[in-house]
């Protein structure tokens, strides 16, 4: 099962980098190893979330596949998706980290430094209310479509723009007014005197839904929401190299968002149908090679199926069962890296015949004297054992 750094972290899928590492350097020190209370296993968790989740370039890879590759290399080439639900702790509108619900508490701003993590925290609640919500999909495609990569088109039902609205939840020609409740703001901020000192706790306006600005007059195709259900087709490209479980990640093609609002992203889970001559271990292609034995032994030219088309293969005299060839470049497209390709691993086997003429027989028991060996069987004994039964 595949880590969920997001929520070893306890943030949103939208962390900003700040927020990131501050969540890191609460986990680091509430986990210590060297604290007597310390968990070094979650501590060890934590510091490779940081590791991914801090290098935006390894985040991006994290987000659209679901790992990185140099954790892919790690794992002996193969991503590592064996079986289990990639999406799990994976939830519409990112996962519980927050728990409880903070308003965002401000104690005298004497305690800077908590304040801060708290109003991180608060943010990005406010956020993800309006966003729109990631949607979940599978997608299945071919053993051949995976390695070399396809266009597909997918219809999906949800969440879209208002067409009649652009998305902004006002009737055409009508304008966006400034939230008359909130002046603007967002939230209601609200002030207590207790012995701790004033606390300050902040809401979000219920009159514009913590936007800070409101349709005057609100649409009457979508009720001032700004999306409203529809069909919509998309045309998905599909990289070559994608593996079994694997996900896409489409920028911006989730639910539309609150009234205009960034929308959510679309994942889609890859399957990959099985293939007859063909398995996979990350960007190599394997197969086997059945031989007959005088192949095997006096070498031959034998024609290979590879998912190019038809190659030559020569096959050394005295080639032993499972001896395995290497033909460069005729593997699987590294993914993002088209250029370069894994190779094909072809894996011999020898294949006994089943049934034999007279005339073969008597040439394998030549073949049997030549070599000193005993081959004779006694076919009387042989068949008053197979009666007895
Ligand atoms: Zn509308
Ligand atoms: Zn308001």
């Amino acid at each position: 099962m595949a880590k969920d750094y997001y929520e070893i972290l306890g943030v949103s899928k939208s962390a900003s980098g700040d927020e990131i590492k501050r969540a890191f350097r609460k986990k680091a020190h509430e986990h210590h190893p060297d604290k007597g209370n310390g968990n070094a296993e979650k501590f060890k968790e934590a510091n490779e979330a940081y590791q991914v989740l801090s290098d935006s370039e390894k985040r991006q890879q994290y987000d659209q596949y679901g790992t990185t590759f140099e954790q892919a290399q790690r794992n002996g080439g193969g991503f590592n998706y064996q079986g289990g639900n990639p999406f799990a702790g994976f939830s519409a509108g990112g996962g519980s980290a927050y728990g409880g619900d903070f308003g965002g508490f401000d104690f005298g701003g004497d305690l800077g430094d908590i304040f801060g993590d708290l109003f991180g925290s608060r943010q990005a609640r406010a956020s993800r209310r309006s966003r729109g919500i990631d949607l979940e999909m599978g997608i299945n495609v071919s053993f051949k479509e995976a390695v070399f990569g396809t266009e597909k088109n997918i219809i999906l039902e949800k969440q879209d723009t208002c067409k009649v609205c652009q998305g902004s939840g006002a009737k055409p020609n009508t304008k966006i007014i400034t939230c008359p409740k909130c002046h603007g703001q967002g939230q209601i901020r609200t002030q207590r005197r207790t012995i701790f000192g004033t606390i300050a706790s902040a809401s979000a306006c219920d009159r514009c839904d913590g936007l800070g600005k409101l349709p005057e007059d609100p649409c009457s195709a979508c009720s001032g929401m700004g999306f409203k259900r529809q069909e919509k087709t998309l045309a998905i490209k599909i990289p070559a190299g994608i593996d079994d479980g694997q996900r896409i990640r489409i920028a911006g093609e989730g639910e539309a968002g609150y009234r205009g609002s960034s929308p959510g992203d679309l994942y889609l889970a890859v399957s990959v149908a099985g293939h007859s001559d063909f398995k996979r271990d990350g960007f190599s292609l394997l197969k086997e090679l059945p031989l007959s034995f005088t192949q095997a032994s006096l070498g031959a030219k034998i024609l290979v199926k590879t998912l190019d088309g038809d190659i030559e293969l020569k096959i050394p005299a005295s080639t032993q069962s499972g001896t395995v060839f290497r033909v460069k470049e005729k593997g699987v497209p590294h993914l993002n890296q088209p250029d370069r390709r894994g190779d094909l691993m072809v894996t011999v086997r020898v294949v006994i015949p089943k049934k034999l003429s007279k005339k073969e027989k008597e040439l394998i028991k030549q073949l049997a004297q030549e070599q000193g060996e005993s081959v004779e069987i006694d076919e009387s004994l042989w068949n008053s054992i197979k009666e007895s039964f």
